[in-house]
């Protein structure tokens, strides 16, 4: 089942349950716009290259629509349609005021130059800056982009429309980025998943962790979780995986990867590596995937030994492995709450841009803390009320919220 056909049966699922009716969940369904853009770029060589350029705006009932951009080759329409629809969803469940999108470019960053990425990215912003805007569709990191891209996107919007810092968020602290955005998504995971260990009793010092993909997202939820006294015993990235059963050297972990050096060439003692997706199948309390969707099928959802997972990645669990995973009784934290904390960050770093106003860390940490664990008990009553799992909880929550609101604005 691909990306999309699982979100779609989540919503069906969970449309049933509180009753929507064919033509409203129809609506929720089906995103408002679909841009497909062509984004050629000289090479420094001097050839031409043309790249396949997306953004999906799935609903924006509930405020402007938000949502990250991912640089991939694997970015195709129906992927981004996926992603744009648990957009909408997550900041409903939330409590944010946006609507959902998503958008990315068919690309592999690592082959470019860093003058081919921004001119990538500034032609990106030329074909698709007339439908995004600071009211409007507001982007944001995702796999294989960063801050340095978010400045260029900002700098390029406000060269063609005047200048717009809330155009777009996870920008730079010096221009305009907000305290607390890069490490967002990732303190966001680790703040979820103390909810979930105190709720489960399963203490958190010593409890043993790990992550798949080791980028922004799962180097910071392996640092938070290290820093809390969770013992992180496997992570990966694409390069291979590194296990030690003492728990692995966080910090040091860390350091190597803001030089992007790979983890197939960590060396220390008591490490052993294995294949990458062998975290996937680590006995541990907690694993938390941080990589790629489409991770945990009905082919492998037995092969899972952890207590709980916390999808830090998106749309990581097809239904059927879902399935499994809730008759195994293994506690599934969904996405839609779980990584949560990038667009919420997000939110707060597009007030501060429109306030002209900064806040400092420890603010930022502490309404972060707040909005999850809002978001977090919201989901845990309607699960216990209805006798659901934690995603379809979170779904009916999340849907229930935008129907309203769609319903109350009329078509
Ligand atoms: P990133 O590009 O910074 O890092 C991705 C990591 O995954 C890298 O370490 C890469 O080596 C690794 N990886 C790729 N394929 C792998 C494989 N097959 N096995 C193991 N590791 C693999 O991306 P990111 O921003 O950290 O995003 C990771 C996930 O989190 C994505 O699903 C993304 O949609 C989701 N997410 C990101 C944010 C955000 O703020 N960046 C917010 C919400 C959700």
């Amino acid at each position: 089942m691909s990306e999309i056909q699982a979100t779609n049966y989540y919503i069906a699922q969970a449309s049933k349950i509180i009753d929507l009716g064919p033509h409203v969940e129809q609506l929720l369904l089906t995103p408002e716009a679909e841009h497909i853009v062509s984004v050629p770029i000289e090479r420094d060589n001097g050839e031409l290259a043309v790249f396949s350029g997306y953004r999906v705006q799935h609903n924006s009932a509930r405020g402007p629509m938000k949502g990250g951009l991912r640089f991939h080759p694997t970015v195709e329409i129906d992927e981004v349609r996926a992603l744009a629809s648990l957009m909408t969803w997550k900041t409903a469940l939330v409590g944010i005021p946006y609507g959902g999108a998503k958008g990315g470019i068919a690309v592999d960053p690592k082959t470019l130059s860093k003058g081919e990425l921004e001119r990538l990215t500034r032609k990106f912003v030329q074909r698709i800056g007339s439908v995004i805007g600071p009211q409007r569709d507001i982007p944001a990191p995702d796999m294989g982009s960063d801050a340095q891209v978010m400045a260029w996107i900002m700098d390029e919007y406000s060269r063609l429309h005047g200048f717009a810092p809330a155009v777009v968020t996870g920008k730079p602290l010096e221009v305009f980025g907000s305290a607390g955005r890069e490490a967002a998504t990732g303190r966001g995971v680790i703040f979820v998943m103390l909810d979930t260990l105190h709720d489960l009793k399963i203490p958190v010092k010593g409890a043993r962790v790990a992550v798949q993909g080791f980028g922004n997202v799962g180097s910071w939820a392996a640092h938070f979780a290290h820093s809390e006294g969770a013992k992180v015993v496997a992570v990966s990235d694409v390069s291979g995986a590194v296990f030690r059963a003492d728990g692995l050297d966080i910090p040091t972990l860390m350091e190597r990867a803001k030089q992007r050096l790979p983890l197939a060439d960590y060396r220390a003692e008591g490490v052993d590596h294995r294949a990458s997706d062998d975290v996937l199948w680590a006995d541990v309390d907690v694993l938390i995937p941080a990589a790629l969707g489409g991770i945990f099928d009905a082919a492998n959802a037995t092969r899972v030994r952890a207590k709980v997972i916390i999808e830090a990645a998106n749309a990581p669990t097809s239904p059927e492995a879902d399935e499994i995973f809730a008759r195994r009784g293994i506690t599934v934290i969904p996405d839609i709450l779980a990584n949560a904390g990038g667009v919420t960050v997000s939110y707060f770093e597009w007030v501060q841009n429109i306030q002209s106003f900064r806040w400092t860390e420890a603010e930022i940490d502490g309404r972060l803390r707040e909005t999850l664990s809002g978001g977090y008990r919201t989901v845990a009553q309607m699960a216990k009320q209805k006798d659901l799992t934690w995603r379809t909880a979170a779904f009916v929550v999340a849907l229930g919220r935008v129907a309203r609101a769609t319903l109350l604005r009329g078509l």
